[in-house]
Formats: structure tokens, sequence, C-alpha cells
């Protein structure tokens, strides 16, 4: 878990939270520091709602990416296998606000492949924590490299930050593009290139 449980207890303490009422209650005292009344009937089962979508959102940290990549087969195959136009949904750890967009993977395997439904559930594992869109294009493409050794993997994000569109900048059409390049991917100019023709393709 992301807190320390030392940590946790002072903050409880602090809060005078009782132990299984952490969530509703702490949503219940950030609806009062808004400056709602969390005893409004439209906002009574708001603390509920709110505490099962964000341990949702942030189911991801429970979750083992070995577990989903290590079903994998052995084959004799050395040509590109592209998985694109991924939708990714995740929260930016710097507002926990949404940040929404495509992912496009690729991989050159070695001697195994993996399931193609593998790679959106891989993506998943770590969308679904507290992300930096730097932090999360790297970890999808090191679980690949880690797991199935291939010769080279790929991972471009292009996403619409919240936190930019809805306050800060409030730039509504803005994207940040953030890319990932291992093995083949960054050693050969031609490899590269082919997988970025290919996810601004139509055909594939
Ligand atoms: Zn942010």
């Amino acid at each position: 878990m992301p807190n320390s449980d030392d940590e946790l207890r002072k903050l409880k303490a602090v809060l005078e939270v009782s132990s299984g009422q952490e969530w509703q209650q702490t949503i219940r005292l950030l609806l009062r520091l808004i400056g709602e009344d969390p005893n409004r009937e439209g906002l009574k089962r708001t603390p509920l709602r709110v505490a099962h979508s964000l341990q949702f959102l942030t189911s991801g940290y429970k979750q083992d990416p070995a577990k989903i990549l290590n079903r994998c087969f052995k084959v004799k195959q050395d040509e590109m296998v592209i998985v694109k136009d991924i939708d990714v949904f995740s929260l930016c750890e710097h507002h926990l606000l949404p940040f929404i967009g495509k992912c496009h993977v690729a991989y050159m395997p070695k001697d195994r492949i993996i399931g193609l439904s593998k790679i959106p559930r891989l993506i998943d594992v770590f969308a679904r924590r507290l992300q930096v869109q730097e932090r999360l294009t790297t970890q999808i493409a090191e679980a690949i490299n880690t797991h199935l050794q291939p010769l080279g993997v790929a991972c471009v994000i292009e996403a619409h930050h919240l936190c930019m569109t809805m306050r800060g900048v409030q730039k509504q059409n803005a994207k940040a593009i953030t890319s990932s390049m291992l093995g083949v991917f960054r050693s050969s100019d031609k490899t590269r290139s082919e997988f970025l023709t290919l996810i601004r393709s139509n055909l594939t």
C-alpha cells in the first residue's frame, strides 16, 4: 500500500476516525471542507459511492503484472505485434484528477508471445494507480520487457489531463504524448518508424 502503517495510524488519530469508517468519514470531512452539507439528500450516499469509485480506480496496487504476463506461448515469430488505440483512464498523482487517452503498445518477439487481450489488462494494472503519464508509459514497456524478454518493446500514450483542461492553464485540446522505446525500438530507426507509421495508419 502507498501509505506506511505508521503514518496511517497517526492520521487516523488526528481525525479521530473509527476503524472500518475511514473512507466514508474522510469523504464526509472533504465535503465539509468544500463547504457542503454531507447530510443533505443528494449527498447522503456520496461518501459510500466515492469510496467505492476510488477503491476501483486504484485497484491496480493489489494486482501483479506477472500474473497477467506469465501465461505466454512459445512460438517462432519475429514480426512486430502491435495493439493500438487502447483506452486508458488513470488518475494524476498531483491533483487526483483523471487523465484519459489512448495507448499503443508493440513488441518484437524473440521466442514467446502473449494473448493480445493481456495487453489492455496489463495497462489497467498500472493505470489504476496514482500516476504520472511518463511513469505509466515506462512501467507498461518495462513489464513486457521483463516478463516476455522480447527483442524490443514500444509504448506510446497520448492523453488529455483534466488538471490541465478544467483548471490551471485551461487548454481544452492540449494533449500530452509520452513514449518508451526499448531494445530494437530504441536502437533501430527503421523499426521505430515502422511502429510510428502503423499506429498512425487507419488500416491496422
Ligand atoms: Zn495533474
